[in-house]
């Protein structure tokens, strides 16, 4: 990886921005992984060029390389494109700024300049503890990408456009109606003022094709239903040297069986068995992390809230951690033996002689008066 930036690039050590751009653009051109499908070397060729473009285009970081070489960059934090999907969603920014297209000049096209592909949404669906734990996935798009044999022109390679005979060149229509002069749009070059008279035979002129690629989405941990990731560069292909467009992914995250979520919180109901219940236990937790004990006090009732502090989802924005509220839920016991019936008649007769059915009966006492409107 240590390969010196200038020789990748084959430029001198002086070269300056327009030289460096200049170069990066005809080897980025001609080793993209789209224009060599399934050809590793390209790839890494792809990836050492950018690398060392992305250096030497920025004027800090090639100050700190010229003095202090890779291991200068690598101590002060930048260390390189990690892999090649990032480089490829970077892709679009360099490759539209060297064609004198940079971020936010969309509408300001030329007329036969460069077009901006469209940006592109994919709805991606993940299940609970994917959104919860992050998850890396790939996923198949098929869009319309630039056609690279004519590098997004429409031409044939080698040819060019011709001026359009409607227009002359123009782009504009000029009709007498009555007194009037109407000027539209040419409906030959749709405003181009060229059209295309020996097309590209792989895109048919139209300087786009369908292709499928496998985009690697990285979800970080803590996303939840509606979240959007920007992926720049890989939606649609742009047309004569225009900048891909963006793509959005939207998230979509699956029910739980048994855990719910609000924001960071998770909730989940516990079961616990009524002797446990009335006895104190200490108890293991299912989390999203794993498990973890809960000291359940004697005489816990039902519905009861204990809060486990740090055991929900990761905050997205690097707030920490969310907490977990277990919710008790006291099971009455069902299919008794004999035996078990035996000493639960039992705990009952003690109840009554220490007057704890008490509580029930004054209970109802109260609320039956209430109703029948007697004192
Ligand atoms: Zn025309
Ligand atoms: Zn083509």
């Amino acid at each position: 990886m240590s390969i010196d930036y200038y020789e990748t690039l084959s430029v001198s050590r002086s070269a300056d921005g327009s030289e460096i751009k200049k170069a990066y653009r005809k080897l980025a051109m001609k080793f993209h992984p789209d224009r060599n499908p399934d050809d590793k070397s390209a790839e890494e060729k792809f990836k050492s060029c950018t690398e060392a473009y992305e250096v030497l285009s920025d004027e800090r970081k090639r100050e700190i390389y010229d003095t202090y070489g890779h291991d200068g960059l690598k101590n002060s934090g930048y260390s390189g494109p990690g892999n090649a999907e990032d480089i490829f969603s970077s892709f679009g920014d360099i490759f539209g700024d060297l064609f004198g297209f940079g971020g936010g000049g969309r509408s300001r096209a030329r007329r036969d300049g460069p077009i901006p592909g469209n940006d592109l949404r994919y709805d991606v669906e993940i299940s609970f503890m994917e959104a919860v734990h992050g998850v890396s996935k790939e996923v198949q798009l098929t869009r319309k990408d630039t056609c690279w044999t004519c590098e997004g022109t429409g031409n044939r390679p080698g040819t060019q456009k011709q001026t359009c005979p409607t227009c002359n060149g123009r782009g504009q229509v000029v009709r007498s109606q009555g007194f009037f002069q109407m000027s539209s749009t040419c409906p030959q070059c749709h405003g181009e003022g060229a059209i295309v008279t020996d097309p590209c035979n792989d895109c048919h002129g139209t300087g786009l094709l369908e292709k499928t690629k496998k985009v690697a989405l990285k979800i970080p941990a803590g996303v939840d239903t509606g979240a959007r990731m920007r992926l720049r560069g890989e939606g649609e292909g742009g047309r004569r040297g225009g900048a891909s467009g963006d793509l959005y992914v939207v998230v979509h995250v699956e029910e739980h069986e048994f855990f719910k979520r609000e924001g960071d919180t998770i909730y989940c109901r516990f079961p616990i068995s009524m002797v446990k219940a009335a006895l104190g236990a200490s108890v293991e937790v299912p989390t999203i992390h794993g498990k973890k004990s809960l000291d359940v006090p004697a005489g816990s009732q039902s519905g009861e809230l204990f809060t486990l502090r740090n055991e929900g989802v990761v905050n997205l924005r690097g707030r920490g951690k969310g907490d977990m509220v277990v919710e008790l839920q006291v099971m009455t016991p069902t299919k008794l033996c004999e035996e078990q019936k035996k000493a639960l008649r039992e705990f009952d007769t003690l109840c009554i002689k220490h007057g704890q059915d008490q509580e029930e009966a004054g209970f109802f006492k109260k609320l039956f008066n209430e109703v029948l409107g007697k004192n």
